[in-house]
């Protein structure tokens, strides 16, 4: 965005008194006020705002689905703010300097992760003053947001750009370093651990054919894609869900030559990946098929030809508050196909949580106090999707702040 229409764009901010757009933003981002700083022409300023919430300012603003931004008011008139892009406007341009507090109850804090959640608790637990170390198995830092996004929708340059201004705090972020024992790090002298592991794990349908070659998940199809490994598809790739990243995974098929298109369950108004990425996927060319399901994979040599699928309608809504799909028996039909890349689902890799006595739910994911974010473990918090199951980045850093208040609380008890 171009400085001239950024001012205009700011300039169209009502500065509406009870923010409906701050209201809906997960993050709790001071958004009638960093617009004023950009009506000032001050981005320095209008950047530190935004950063006393939400330290991944350049990051949601290209990836988020704004759900602040279909609750500006404008939009009742005319049209909405854009504000997801005077956001990133800020964060591109803007400067910061991060000047950490100083305490005399300065903790030692563990966080296990280094994705949106985790990269939040260190922003404002090392904020605070305290001694932060990020523990990350993998050799970069960032979790899903660098091995599950593709570089077209988030790049790696803003990515680093980002953490780095995390690691101006003074945390330290411990790469390739692979947590599995949470007593042996009190023993090393932390007060407290925090967990932002994320839901890195598939999640499968389970249905007949899965083992075939050529079906694979999209968080692993991601990830070597992210990684630059090489991937071999087929022509014909069938792309099953419809969330970012069904069609992050759908774009990717199609730039190494494939043609991508989406089987999705529920129809179009249900689907939860964002309408700016919608319509991407369509400039694009990828193709969608709403309301139809598969019901099986058939192969031939143990290698994916086709698909069996159901034809679906909608019935009441079920307990995410989307109409129930429900399949119309005799409606069966088949595609073929190279490849499947399953993106129904993901969830977090809870086998050595369990193994460290953390209490898991029924969804797979940490049990905590609600709203507190305190685990079944004494000084042990977790937030994020490991926490909620797979949500957006806003998600996890709110939840992340609920944690810290909670960890701040406990250095009082
Ligand atoms: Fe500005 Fe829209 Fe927020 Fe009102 S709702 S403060 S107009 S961005």
């Amino acid at each position: 965005m171009k400085a001239e229409l950024a001012l205009e764009e700011a300039k169209r901010c009502l500065d509406c008194e009870n923010a409906p757009c701050s209201k809906a933003c997960p993050s709790g981002r001071d958004i009638p006020n960093f617009i004023e700083k950009i009506k000032e022409s001050d981005l320095n300023g209008a950047l530190e705002i935004l950063m006393e919430n939400n330290p991944l300012p350049g990051i949601c603003g290209r990836v988020c689905p704004s759900p602040c931004q279909a609750n500006c008011v404008r939009g009742k008139t005319d049209e909405p703010i854009r504000i997801p892009d005077l956001e990133r406007y800020v964060a591109d341009q803007g400067e910061v300097e991060i000047k950490p507090a100083t305490t005399d109850d300065r903790r030692n804090i563990a966080i296990v992760g280094s994705g949106p959640a985790g990269l939040t608790a260190g922003y404002f637990l090392a904020r605070d003053g305290h001694r932060v170390s990020i523990y990350e198995k993998f050799p970069k830092p960032g979790g899903m947001l660098r091995y599950g996004i593709p570089d077209f929708r988030l790049s790696k340059d803003v990515l680093d750009k980002e953490i780095g201004r995390i690691e101006d705090t003074g945390l330290k972020i411990k790469l390739s370093e692979y947590v599995e024992d949470i007593d042996n790090l009190f023993d090393r002298g932390y007060d407290a651990v925090f967990i932002g592991i994320g839901a890195p794990k598939p999640s499968w349908m389970d249905i007949p054919g899965e083992e075939l070659e050529g079906v694979i998940h999209a968080i692993s199809f991601l990830k070597k894609a992210n990684l630059g490994e090489k991937i071999k598809l087929g022509k014909k790739v069938a792309v099953v869900g419809c969330g970012d990243v069904a069609l992050d995974a759908a774009r990717f098929a199609n730039r190494l030559g494939s043609e991508a298109f989406i089987v999705y369950r529920r129809s179009r108004e249900q689907m939860p990946a964002s309408e700016e990425e919608f319509e991407e996927c369509n400039e694009e060319g990828v193709k969608f098929n709403f309301l139809t399901n598969p019901k099986r994979f058939i192969g031939d040599n143990g290698k994916v030809t086709s698909m069996e699928c159901l034809r679906m309608e909608l019935g009441e809504p079920d307990s995410s508050g989307r109409k129930r799909p429900i399949p119309i028996e005799g409606t069966e039909f088949t595609i073929e196909v190279d490849n499947v890349i399953e993106a129904i689902s993901q969830q977090p890799d809870t086998n050595w949580l369990k193994r460290n006595n953390l209490e898991i739910n029924k969804w797979n994911c940490i049990e905590v106090n609600e709203d507190k974010y305190n685990t079944s473990r004494d000084a042990v918090f977790a937030a994020g999707d490991v926490v909620t199951g797979p949500k957006t980045i806003s998600w996890a850093i709110g939840t992340a702040k609920k944690a810290i208040k909670s960890i701040r609380k406990f250095w009082l008890c």
